[in-house]
């Protein structure tokens, strides 16, 4: 006789599974473009940092990260009240759609999108309402507030678009945030903003200071480097801010990742010097691309999207072969991440033989 067992959350056996990009095989020379990480090494300041405060690990770290919320909101130009840091943007999001949504509220967003976004909206207990993107694997905000009910509690808008690229722009914007009314709350989730060079794109932080109730979220795994110790952060009008920080982990940031994050910071001009560089090959990236004649989406972020379709699996198992890792998404296309020139080299190499 079979003992009865604990049953799951009915939630859980809907989700989709979020599917880490590839990883280098221990002693393979390969270049990893699958999970959007910065190629280069931490600085040494940044490592000093972290080696400095190895020593205290054994306390508990500041629970609201206070010097790194201090040192953020001078560096955006936001008053303190309004940062919110977590282990990482996505736990961040998490806590956001947990401080506002009840069970079954509908998330609005647009697909496809950050494969994070199902997950975090169905732990929540809300409901996603995905938005396919237009032409250009660029957001449809039209369709997306014509996609707001009265059940809708939250909008998620990814700019620049993971993993498409591109980055919605500020007349775009602007309308949407005019049709949809003011008790929907609005996520500007900008984990790729420092690589942004579209001079139309839109200013998320000048939109949530004209609004109570936009929320950004950013992250220092992408720009900054820090992927492999978790934290980001949201800036949200201060009651928003404090729900957020009753809905969060308790100690969510290690005491390592605010000493690192704290350190980028104070070298933040030598890490732009970096960001600068990874657009510019992003630049070699799409025009390489483009000469061989592919379509491919006008990237604002440190990636690029190829409309692979059926190919895709096929083509990504190639790129591994020969030594390159990039992020496919079976059936629909690949996302290559912008790594170290020889790497675009490598990859260039094999999409010629794929066009
Ligand atoms: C990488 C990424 C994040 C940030 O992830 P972390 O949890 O901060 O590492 C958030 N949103 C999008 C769209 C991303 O691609």
């Amino acid at each position: 006789m079979s003992s009865p067992r604990v049953p799951l959350r009915r939630a859980l056996a809907d989700l989709p599974p979020y599917v880490p990009g590839a990883r280098v095989p221990v002693g393979a020379a390969a270049f990893k473009l699958s999970s959007n990480e910065n190629p280069y090494p931490p600085l040494p300041s940044v490592v000093s940092a972290i080696a400095d405060g190895a020593v205290d690990v054994n306390r508990y770290p500041d629970m609201y990260a206070t010097e790194l919320t201090e040192a953020i909101a001078r560096s955006l130009g936001v008053d303190p009240s309004t940062v919110v840091a977590g282990c990482g943007s996505v736990a961040v999001l998490g806590h956001v759609l947990s401080a506002v949504c009840e069970p079954g509220d509908e998330v609005v967003l647009p697909w496809r999108s950050f494969e994070a976004y199902p997950i975090a909206i169905s732990l929540a207990g809300g409901v996603g309402v995905p938005v396919p993107l237009a032409d250009g694997g660029r957001l449809d905000l039209p369709a997306m507030a014509a996609a707001v009910t009265d059940r809708t509690k939250v909008v998620l808008v990814c700019t620049p678009n993971n993993p498409t690229g591109p980055a919605v722009r500020a007349a775009e914007l602007a309308a949407f945030l005019d049709s949809v009314p003011e008790d929907v709350l609005v996520v500007l989730d900008e984990a790729y903003v420092e690589f942004v060079r579209d001079p139309e794109a839109a200013d998320a932080l000048a939109a949530f200071a004209g609004s109570r109730r936009v929320v950004v979220l950013r992250t220092f795994s992408k720009a900054y480097g820090l992927a492999g110790l978790r934290v980001g952060f949201a800036v949200a009008p201060p009651r928003l801010a404090a729900g957020i920080r009753a809905a969060s982990t308790p100690f969510g940031v290690s005491h390592l990742a605010q000493l690192a994050a704290l350190a980028s910071l104070r070298s933040e001009r030598e890490l732009m010097v970096r960001v600068e560089a990874i657009v510019a090959e992003r630049t070699r990236l799409l025009a390489g691309l483009r000469a061989q004649g592919w379509v491919v989406p006008e990237s604002q972020a440190n990636f690029v999207w190829l409309d692979l379709a059926d190919r895709t699996s096929a083509c990504a198992s190639e790129a591994a072969r020969a030594g390159v890792l990039v992020r496919p998404f079976a059936g629909d296309g690949m996302r290559v991440s912008v790594g170290e020139p020889e790497a675009t080299d490598l990859f260039l190499q094999i999409a010629a033989r794929w066009r």
